[in-house]
């Protein structure tokens, strides 16, 4: 895997002790819940995020997974949302935090929030590991922040190209002809 990457963005170990001091502020916020806390994360990307965020999280919790996806295939740019799983009940009164891999155009989060927010939780906040400035709109609104990062197609930490990549510590650059 290591040929394919151009260029190390962030280590493992410095993303670890970011989601560490992810999680610390996440637990100042939800010390005081009282309805329980219900964690979305949105497949496949946010796998790697999740395992290492909730082991550091140490609050009760569901988690209920929802698959969107809107790069299909080897695409490297936002296509059509694709929804492969809906969300159960069940949130309804829920403090619910939903969790990304990374906001880009901000599509994915923008629709999932609107289903979430139909589904009348008590209230809902939304983490993503990596944001691009560039182009993160301002009508979707991101609670905790990992890094933000330039406006480059990464992999690795769980964020695919074409399925692979996601096991690589890291988080990387591909190389152009990776994607071409
Ligand atoms: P958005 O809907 O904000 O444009 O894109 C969010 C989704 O697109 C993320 O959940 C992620 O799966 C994918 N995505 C956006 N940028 C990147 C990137 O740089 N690398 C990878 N691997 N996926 C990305
Ligand atoms: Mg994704």
């Amino acid at each position: 895997m290591d040929a394919d990457i151009e260029r190390i963005l962030l280590s493992h170990d410095q993303i670890q002790a970011r989601v560490r001091a992810m999680a610390g502020e996440m637990a100042e916020v939800y010390a005081g819940s009282e309805q329980g806390l219900t964690i979305v994360p949105i497949l496949s990307g946010s796998i790697i995020f999740l395992a290492d965020l909730i082991r550091d999280l140490p609050l009760k919790m569901k988690i209920a997974m929802v698959q969107v996806s809107s790069y299909p295939g080897t695409a490297t740019t936002s296509q059509q949302l694709e929804m492969k799983s809906d969300l159960g009940q069940g949130l309804a009164g829920r403090d619910v935090l939903l969790l990304d891999d990374i906001l880009d155009s901000g599509n994915t989060i923008r629709h999932v929030q609107k289903l979430i927010r139909a589904r009348e939780p008590a209230s809902l906040r939304t983490a993503v590991l990596l944001r691009k400035p560039a182009k993160a709109p301002p009508d979707v609104p991101v609670d905790f922040v990992g890094f933000d990062i330039e406006d480059a197609f990464v992999v690795g930490y769980g964020l695919d190209f074409d399925d692979h990549y996601r096991n690589y510590p890291h988080i990387g650059v591909l190389r152009p002809e990776m994607s071409s």
